[in-house]
């Protein structure tokens, strides 16, 4: 049943047919409702739960385990509070110019069109963020076009999120057709986990919306665990890559999840297969809510040295942290004074 949605149903019923009831999630997933400790019902009314059906159907039954699961279930760990862990750990707010967009580092430049997700991450680091006093609107666009030509060392516009894949194609077209307008944008660039939870999402119009464009296309997924690069994803994702669209990955370290060096690795060879480069390991950002997924840095190096010993380079992540204010994310591998 759930792989005859996830097979047939087109993106946008997908979109509306979400998983956002806790205790549904579990009986699909044949555990009991014990699972879910106090609080958990109290953490998803502060952060809904929000997952696609053809995401949950790459869970495995009966394991409240599942490293699918455990990014998505709502956990009573989340209300505690913890030294550290704040609302906006990356200053976003601060670094705000003008409604969507943030500019922060030299050649690039990012906008953020919706804050709607097709899923919701528990370790995100904007799940506080507020989103909806904050997007452009149609007429922003002639102000969002100023800024740009005010800064001619922006070459690259972001889309992130929100996850602009929520989008439809139209809006899409529109925004992908104002930004082709400017001479000095080389590279359109896509942040979205979408196509990994929903991969009908690239759809027919979609590629030849991105094939189709002036614009230099790279599409940035974000999948953490091999298991959710199942074939049907992996096939849509390929048939993507196959039309000149840079596709790279990022990930995000979390205990429970994927801290363990053969899982990153077994993701590197995944998404190699499908024709996608791993980009970054992010190491988790200290968000008020999400620090049972947060690793000491002695495993965190322990785990990295050992993906670095067992893959050919072009297949290591960079490992990186994001620093409020700094000019760009921060390595965290292969620092030496010479
Ligand atoms: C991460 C990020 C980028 C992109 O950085 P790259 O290192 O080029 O991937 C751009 N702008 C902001 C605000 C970011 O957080
Ligand atoms: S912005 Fe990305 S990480 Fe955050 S909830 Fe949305 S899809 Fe998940």
């Amino acid at each position: 049943m759930i792989n005859y949605l996830y097979q047939e149903k087109n993106w946008q019923s997908q979109l509306s047919d979400l998983i956002t009831d806790p205790l549904e999630l579990l009986e699909i997933l044949q555990l009991s409702p014990e699972q879910l400790l106090s609080g958990a019902i109290l953490a998803s009314e502060q952060f809904k739960l929000r997952v696609p059906r053809a995401f949950v159907a790459r869970m495995q039954k009966s394991n409240p385990f599942d490293p699918l699961l455990l990014q998505v279930l709502p956990h009573h760990l989340e209300l505690e509070e913890h030294a550290g862990f704040v609302t906006d750990p990356l200053g976003e707010e601060a670094a705000n110019q003008l409604p969507g967009v943030l500019h922060k580092y030299k050649s690039r430049f990012l906008l953020t069109l919706t804050g709607a997700c097709a899923v919701h991450c528990r370790y995100c680091f904007r799940r506080h963020f507020p989103y909806q006093e904050n997007l452009p609107k149609n007429e922003d666009w002639l102000n969002i076009k100023n800024y740009l030509e005010n800064n001619p060392d922006i070459n690259e516009v972001i889309l992130s999120g929100g996850d602009p894949l929520t989008l439809s194609n139209r809006k899409l077209a529109l925004w992908l057709e104002r930004l082709a307008s400017l001479k000095q944008i080389k590279i359109l660039r896509i942040h979205s986990r979408v196509p990994v939870v929903i991969p009908n999402r690239i759809d027919e119009e979609l590629v030849s919306l991105l094939k189709n464009s002036r614009l230099r296309v790279i599409l940035v997924i974000h999948s953490n665990h091999p298991d959710e690069l199942d074939d049907v994803t992996c096939a849509q994702l390929t048939h993507l890559a196959q039309q000149n669209i840079l596709i790279l990955n990022q990930a995000v370290l979390l205990k429970g999840v994927n801290d363990s060096a053969q899982t990153l690795i077994d993701l590197s060879h995944r998404l190699f297969d499908a024709q996608i480069m791993p980009y970054y390991l992010h190491v988790l950002d200290k968000v008020k809510g999400a620090q049972h997924f947060d690793l000491e840095s002695d495993q965190i190096n322990q785990l990295y040295n050992e993906v670095l010993a067992s893959l050919p380079g072009y297949l290591v992540p960079k490992l990186v942290r994001e620093i409020a204010g700094e000019k760009n994310k921060t390595p965290l591998y292969g620092v030496s004074t010479f």
